[in-house]
């Protein structure tokens, strides 16, 4: 992984800034910031650039590692982006073994085995929030699992106050494998980065 780190912050420290994650051991820590290397600060949040789908699944299981129960992730991006990439990651990182699909036809794959429950939603072909409600989705976005909701922005009005955005982004000039990875905190309190769920998209 590429090495350009211009914030004075260690990484494991700013994951857990730009999530809202508070405790964090400090094995996982020297291991994730072992990890991730390429990161800088945006404000209140933190934007990461990778260059392989390895470095999106290591920025992924980073922040499983550092996930604490009852945080809502949304991933936004467009198709092919990555956002399974991260979520693979991720539910490795919470120390689930298994395989780690899209669950495109099913709206959402709960995986119990790793340190929290995950709930891994992908809402891109839902017709309706409805179908969210048919699901009882408030169970999983208020519950004491971790939920991971692919494509969050068609459900924007039902998604919870507090929750930890994640977007994907190319960028055709740096290459076809470069993503560019903002993490960004929106709590009742203030939304990070100065940016709205709408430009977040
Ligand atoms: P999405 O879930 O956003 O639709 P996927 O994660 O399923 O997208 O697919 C992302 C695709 O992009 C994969 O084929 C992956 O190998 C490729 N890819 C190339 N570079 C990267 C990168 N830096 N990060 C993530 N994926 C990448
Ligand atoms: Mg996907």
């Amino acid at each position: 992984m590429e090495i350009s780190q211009t914030g004075a912050k260690d990484m494991p420290a700013a994951i857990r800034e730009a999530t809202g994650t508070t405790e964090m051991k400090q094995e996982e820590e020297k291991r994730s910031g072992e990890r991730i290397l390429a990161g800088f600060d945006t404000e209140g949040g933190l934007l990461i650039e990778t260059h392989s789908p390895e470095e999106t699944y290591a920025l992924g299981e980073a922040l499983g590692e550092a996930a604490a129960p009852g945080q809502v992730y949304t991933l936004t991006g467009d198709l092919g982006v990555g956002k399974t990439v991260f979520a693979q990651g991720f539910a490795r990182g919470l120390g689930i073994t298994g395989t780690v699909n899209s669950p495109t036809f099913t709206i959402l794959q709960i995986y119990e085995e790793g340190r929290l429950p995950l709930f891994h939603f992908d809402v891109y072909r839902i017709g309706d929030v409805e179908e969210m409600e048919e699901i009882g989705y408030e169970d999983y976005f208020y519950g004491e699992g971790v939920c991971l909701i692919e494509w969050a922005e068609l459900v924007e009005e039902i998604l919870p106050e507090n929750r930890v955005g994640v977007s994907v982004a190319k960028n055709p000039e740096k290459g076809f494998d470069y993503r560019q990875i903002e993490i960004c905190r929106r709590s009742e309190r203030a939304s990070n980065c100065g940016r709205t769920a709408e430009n977040l998209r």
